[in-house]
């Protein structure tokens, strides 16, 4: 008998499913891609073929131009060469998916990047038992337990009510993170407006389009600093310190990002206020859907593998290390 998972090899670039011909979340052009979600160390421009979530694929056309997409919807399945191939909801963000492939009695589940908690934006992740689970470990170290999200959210409204005179500036990651802040909001009832940096306009009015209802949502550009003061602005992390910023009323400098847990990483970018929301599994999260997975052999694409690796040796599941290149976790 073949070794399990014989049918699928990994590269730097990406994995390769063989009998389907294709290639998932490859960081280089093929002719067959398969494509977890929008973030763009996993989706990149320039494919032949991308199967994926019509979800995804209308954040990878609103980022890169037109897709010569293949949308499946989250449970359908599509046969490409003699695989199956499933889309199934990985609970990232909007449209993310687990892809499950099944070929000559195999089943493996190639989760991308998920999380368990819940997230107003998109669908929670669903357990798909398999043989081989390939799994990401960006928190994969104990000491990444993420705080209750409400928590974090009520410190940033804490912040905002006590002093009116200043704006909060938020650092998001503008696909997903921002989204999610701006729903978690909402969903404390906050009904102000909120305000947004450039670079997010086209992810927030696609978010808008697809269903996810942010409120009033308006450009910081050309507001007053009487109009931002006791509002809350959102930008991507990179505009946190920059010229752009300065234009705001005394911003108190949040960011919304599972770094923030550590101290250091809160420093480097002068941040005041670290929220502490992540669109990653934690450690807990991590050994938790392993456990209901349970599968024969975990595969661990990219992050802190060692622990995670370790982990399953001592619960007597066989674990491999994929070292996949470019997933640069920006998304966090
Ligand atoms: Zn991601
Ligand atoms: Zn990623």
């Amino acid at each position: 008998m073949a070794r399990l998972g014989s049918w699928i090899e990994p590269f730097p670039e990406g994995i390769y499913v063989k009998p389907a011909d294709a290639w998932v979340d490859p960081s280089r052009p093929k002719a067959q891609a398969l494509v977890t979600h929008g973030h763009a160390d996993h989706a990149r421009g320039g494919h032949g073929a991308v199967w994926a979530t019509p979800e995804t694929l209308a954040i990878m056309e609103t980022r890169y131009g037109e897709q010569a997409g293949r949308p499946v919807q989250y449970d359908d399945s599509v046969r490409i060469g003699e695989v199956d191939v499933g889309f199934v909801p990985a609970g990232h963000v909007l449209g993310s998916a687990q892809i499950v492939l099944e070929y000559g009695g195999e089943r493996v589940v190639v989760s991308g990047d998920y999380k368990r908690r819940p997230d107003p934006t998109c669908a929670p992740f669903v357990v798909v038992p398999c043989d081989i689970f390939i799994t990401e470990a960006t928190f994969g170290l104990p000491v990444f337990r993420h705080p209750d999200t409400g928590s974090e959210i009520d410190r940033l409204l804490h912040r905002l009510h006590a002093e009116p005179e200043r704006c909060v500036l938020v650092g998001a990651y503008a696909l997903g993170k921002a989204q999610r802040v701006i729903m978690e909001l909402r969903g404390r009832g906050h009904d102000e407006p909120i305000y947004y940096h450039g670079a997010m306009e086209r992810l927030c009015a696609l978010y808008d389009e697809l269903g996810v209802p942010l409120g009033d949502l308006r450009p910081a550009t050309g507001a007053s600093k009487q109009e931002l003061a006791g509002k809350i602005v959102i930008c991507p992390p990179g505009a946190l310190n920059d010229r752009w910023s300065r234009r705001l009323p005394d911003p108190i400098t949040a960011m919304a990002s599972g770094w923030m847990r550590i101290r250091q990483r809160a420093r480097q970018r002068n941040v005041e206020l670290p929220l502490v929301i992540s669109d990653h599994a934690d450690w807990d999260e991590l050994t938790q859907t392993i456990r209901e997975v349970a599968p024969k052999q975990v595969w661990i694409t990219h992050g802190r593998e060692d622990a995670l690796m370790h982990w399953c040796m001592t619960h007597q599941i066989k674990a491999r290390e994929l070292n996949l290149v470019g997933y640069e976790d920006e998304d966090e």
